[in-house]
């Protein structure tokens, strides 16, 4: 798979999976705009791109805030090209049982998970519609699939991610651009080092792959929905957790 000439946006690059993504992006030629919180954040992941001969600038952009995201699409379409790759991965947790969860735990989460995704999917669609080419990949979650105890705001955001994701492959894909989803399982993460190791040694009974996961397993998948090739894949989500759902 080979992105040269395209510009490829890819939030929560300062870490984890969205890192990983940013990475292989580069590695594969892509003009990568590595996104998260702060510039120093997503620099550090620019300059190891830049650092192994690739092309990448860093933006800092709050995907919860429709100005901040409004700015940033300005500036990476003057700085680095209109992109033709979305990566919609940037997400939070703030997990508590239901009957204990606070509004701004759930509209927190809600905001950046969910509807980060929509401002930056509306503002990005337009240079792609003016293209009639375009990729946008949701990161969503097996949580969002299948539920989780103690993570009713974070399974709301991510199963709202399938129904957007649906709903842009229906509105775009007259004009050239796919719309698909990703939908991890455990991976070893920032977001994934404190929970139980119950749910650790759980993951590693259950899954058929007998391991966790990778953040560069969920990048692989990111790739293939982002390519050329995957012109003909619309609409779905992509489960990536080692069979731990099957
Ligand atoms: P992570 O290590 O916690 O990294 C989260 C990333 O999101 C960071 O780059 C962070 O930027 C960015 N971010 C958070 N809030 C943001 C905001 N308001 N605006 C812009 N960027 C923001 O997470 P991860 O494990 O790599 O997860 C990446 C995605 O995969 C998430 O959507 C997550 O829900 C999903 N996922 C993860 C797993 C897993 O097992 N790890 C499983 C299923 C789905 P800063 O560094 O600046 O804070």
């Amino acid at each position: 798979m080979d992105f040269s000439g395209q510009t490829v946006a890819v939030t929560g690059a300062s870490r984890g999976i969205g890192r990983a993504i940013a990475l292989a992006f580069g590695r594969r030629g892509a003009r990568v705009a590595c996104v998260a919180t702060t510039v120093d954040g997503a620099g550090k992941t620019a300059q190891a791109i830049q650092e192994a001969g690739g092309a990448a600038e860093a933006y800092a952009c709050d995907i919860a805030s429709a100005q901040s995201v409004e700015s940033f699409v300005e500036a990476v379409v003057e700085r680095s090209g209109a992109p033709s790759v979305l990566v919609n991965n940037a997400g939070i947790t703030a997990d508590n049982l239901m009957m204990r969860m606070k509004d701004e735990d759930w509209e927190r989460v809600l905001r950046v998970n969910l509807t980060g995704a929509f401002l930056l999917t509306r503002a990005m669609s337009r240079p792609m519609m003016k293209a009639r080419y375009g990729r946008i990949v949701n990161i969503s979650s097996v949580i969002g699939l299948h539920g989780g105890a103690g993570q009713a705001n974070y399974a709301a955001a991510k199963a709202g991610l399938v129904g957007l994701t649906l709903s842009v492959a229906k509105e775009l894909g007259s004009r050239g651009i796919t719309c698909n989803a990703v939908a991890p399982g455990f991976i070893e993460t920032d977001m994934t080092e404190n929970l139980p190791e119950d749910f650790r040694a759980h993951v590693l009974k259950t899954a058929p792959a007998g391991r966790l996961g990778t953040p560069d397993d969920v990048a692989a998948a990111v790739l293939f929905l982002a390519s050329p090739e995957a012109a003909y894949i619309t609409g779905q989500t992509l489960t990536v957790d080692g069979g731990l759902y099957l």
